[in-house]
């Protein structure tokens, strides 16, 4: 289901949409700078050196060091009013880049291979237009700069630093680049954008022994088979079927030769889920199917897991704020794509459990522009229009929830 968004533009779009546009050279030149130097996250030096003078050039008033790296510009408007906050994550991937283009990666196995690049230029531009605009809204815009969303997660300590306190923060936008999307479209819903993030490590110890006298042995292979099998029954019996989750091993290790019953098996996988009521049932069914299988072969296990991040759950009001700024902003026929969804994680979710708020997507895939690999993929890029169109959406809430 797409809405369109061919009705004719409010008066006012070229008074905001022009200095953004002239905006576009500096956002594309900034967003390749940082492209070429990616730092893993908890080490965005360089990046929080980069955005702290720009900020400290345009008179913007600043803090530096917040959990570790993290920044947070306050930029004030006409008068006292709401405080709103934007967010953009900093940190890049452990990945060698492929794509052959003049801004490359320069840092040897790291890249910006999710675009956060893009966040840091978009979040900038908002700040520079902001305070070259500050008659035309009234309160306060908190623009966080926030450290390794890729893991092992800086929206938490930010939040603990008291970055949404002082003035209190009522509600948080963010965006990320969307790959998934094509360019000139927002995809944006109230209530679970993205998913719950959780992971497993399992050990299961058994006895080794020689493959042609299993009687002799408890096969590892054997339990962890079975588990891995019996896994996959917790989303298709236990959860309603209503809701939407994945439990999903990605690793396991065992045995060293082929007619040798390995003794130690070791799986690990990863759990998502949208509805927050489900935060706890996996990490206790898990470990129910794996003590139930050990017992039953008499073999014994370790089980480690991990809540990383909660389900990314948007506020209805402020998720209708988004939807209507972005159908100004995004001319195309697609326009808003209202009810887009994730089973991926982020760590925003930590930012929208403090406070109400929203987070979407902005389309930037072009396969004409062979700018369509996905996030994660070491020749990601996207198409750098899309930056403009970031901070329009950005300002606009701004002068739409701070009027
Ligand atoms: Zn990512
Ligand atoms: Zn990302």
């Amino acid at each position: 289901m797409v809405s369109t968004s061919l009705s004719p533009l409010p008066v006012d779009v070229s008074r905001i949409r022009s200095p953004i546009q002239e905006l576009q050279p500096q956002l594309v030149a900034w967003r390749r700078q940082l492209h070429q130097r990616p730092e893993l996250g908890f080490r965005e030096l360089l990046t929080a050196e980069f955005v702290s003078q720009k900020l400290t050039e345009w008179g913007i008033e600043h803090q530096t060091g917040i959990a570790q790296t993290g920044i947070v510009a306050t930029i004030s408007g006409r008068q006292p009013g709401r405080v709103l906050a934007i967010r953009a994550d900093m940190d890049a991937l452990p990945i060698q880049e492929e794509n052959d283009v003049p801004y490359r990666s320069l840092h040897d196995g790291q890249m910006h291979a999710c675009g956060h690049d893009g966040h840091v230029a978009i979040a900038l531009g908002t700040a520079y237009y902001l305070s070259q605009h500050r008659q035309n809204f009234a309160g306060t815009v908190k623009i966080v700069f926030q450290p390794a969303e890729e893991g092992p997660g800086g929206a938490k300590p930010m939040v603990e630093a008291g970055v949404l306190t002082n003035p209190d923060v009522e509600a948080i936008i963010g965006l990320h680049l969307w790959n998934n999307l094509p360019l000139g479209t927002v995809g944006v819903r109230s209530g679970a954008l993205m998913a719950a993030v959780e992971s497993f490590r399992c050990t299961i110890f058994g006895q080794g022994g020689h493959g042609a006298m299993p009687h002799q042995t408890i096969d590892s292979i054997v339990v962890g088979s079975q588990i891995v099998n019996a896994l996959q029954a917790i989303v298709a019996r236990n959860v309603d079927p209503l809701e939407s989750a994945v439990v999903s091993v990605g690793e396991f290790h065992a045995g060293t030769a082929l007619n040798v019953i390995a003794d130690t098996a070791k799986l690990s996988g990863t759990v998502r889920y949208f509805n927050p009521n489900l935060a706890g049932y996996f990490a206790r069914r898990i470990e129910q199917i794996v003590a139930g299988i050990c017992q039953s072969h008499g073999a014994s296990y370790e089980l480690n897991y991990w809540h990383l991040y909660p389900p990314v759950i948007n506020d209805p009001q402020i998720a209708e704020l988004v939807r209507s700024v972005a159908s100004d902003v995004i001319e195309t026929p697609v326009g808003v794509v209202p009810e887009c969804q994730t089973m991926g994680g982020e760590d925003m979710s930590f930012f929208l459990e403090a406070v109400p708020g929203c987070y979407f997507f902005l389309g930037s895939a072009n396969p004409s522009k062979n700018l369509a690999y996905p996030h994660h993929h070491p020749r990601f890029d996207f198409d750098e229009t899309a930056l403009s169109m970031g901070v329009e959406i950005f300002a606009r809430c701004v002068e739409k929830f701070c009027h």
